[in-house]
């Protein structure tokens, strides 16, 4: 890999054989306690990803998307109870001492957050912020480290990169800042990008022009990304797999256009009826999902949606496992919605 992005990654162009999984997820378990009472934020969670790959990780809030990426980096409080597995090329995450997991912050895997205001240093120039990324992570002189930055500000497509090197934060948009952001990620050239709500507070151009820069440098370096989001119609537009969360668990998983194709758990078939349309009719009223997220401390006993789903019955008091009922897709749901070619009362028998 190359922080110019001379080295091409293969397109996506035919089937080819799949790589090997990056990071291999399994049986991740997050427990805090909250006023003596356990949570369990993130409860058995599996998932992989392959170099060149995006997993899109949706959910609403609590859901322990977030939780469930900062337990990998060793970003959650002491008090997290971390249990399970997460290898990256190989070699465990979960419970790698912090010494060796800093080593491993920004040049194997990096992160890029919702709120570049907050996550730049407002009282220095940008260009500075990131020579320093480059040097954290390579030994090289000031010179050389300052033309790295010029190139990484290029490469994320900032407009006038010689100029705005000199610039603080707060003279650049937000949709900038997100754009420096990405390169200070870049300076490390990490093999795993991990976009939390990452566009969520830019507007729908910027969030557009964002994803569409992280899509192409991700064909360009061939880095893997999970992108974690609320928002299912991002998934629908860059993810190569989705993996919907509620109550801390997995709810479906499946490669995009497989899921999107027949979307069987009713959670995520409300999320997606909540996306706004450009072809709803004005003045209608966006569809939202009944009823609240669940309550961590206080889950229904059985499927953890059932107090907000339509199909619910008393089977749903017994709580379904993932499984892979399809080639490929896997939901946790006794009345999935309907498939190709069926309808509900067959799926129910
Ligand atoms: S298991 Fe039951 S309550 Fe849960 S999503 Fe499926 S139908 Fe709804």
């Amino acid at each position: 890999m190359s922080i110019s992005g001379t080295d091409t990654a293969p397109a996506r162009t035919g089937p080819a054989p799949a790589p090997d999984p990056l990071l291999v997820v399994r049986d991740l378990r997050v427990r805090f306690t909250r006023d003596g009472v356990p949570v369990h934020a993130v409860n058995g969670l599996s998932y992989s990803v392959a170099p060149g790959r995006t997993l899109a990780v949706i959910g609403e809030s609590g859901s322990g998307k977030s939780v469930s990426s900062r337990a990998l980096l060793g970003l959650l409080p002491e008090s997290a109870r971390i249990t399970g597995s997460a290898t990256f090329d190989g070699t465990e995450l979960i419970g790698m001492p912090e010494r060796e997991m800093r080593g491993r912050r920004g040049s194997d895997i990096a992160m890029v957050f919702q709120d570049p205001a907050r996550s730049l240093n407002p009282t220095m120039r940008i260009g500075n912020q990131i020579t320093e990324a480059v040097r954290v992570h390579a030994d090289v002189d000031a010179r050389v480290a300052r033309e790295r930055a010029v190139e990484l500000l290029t490469l994320v497509r900032l407009p006038a990169p010689e100029r705005r090197f000199f610039e603080y934060p707060h003279q650049l948009s937000g949709g900038m800042r997100q754009r420096v952001m990405i390169a200070i990620a870049l300076a490390g050239q990490p093999r795993l990008l991990i976009a939390d709500e990452a566009t969520t507070a830019l507007d729908v151009t910027t969030q557009a022009q964002i994803m569409e820069l992280l899509a192409e440098l991700q064909q360009r370096l061939g880095t893997a990304v999970v992108m974690i989001s609320h928002d299912l119609g991002l998934a629908a537009s860059y993810a190569d797999d989705v993996l919907v969360m509620y109550a801390g668990r997995a709810v479906e998983y499946a490669p995009a256009p497989t899921l999107f194709g027949a979307v069987r758990m009713p959670y995520t078939a409300a999320l997606l009826g909540a996306i706004p349309l450009l072809d709803r009719p004005s003045h209608t009223l966006l569809p939202v999902i009944p009823g609240q997220p669940p309550d961590l401390r206080a889950l229904p006993e059985g499927c953890p949606f059932r107090p907000r789903c339509a199909s619910s019955d008393d089977q749903c008091l017994t709580e379904p496992p993932l499984t892979e009922h399809e080639p490929g897709h896997r939901w946790a749901c006794w009345h999935p919605e309907p498939g190709p070619g069926t309808d509900r009362e067959e799926d129910r028998r």
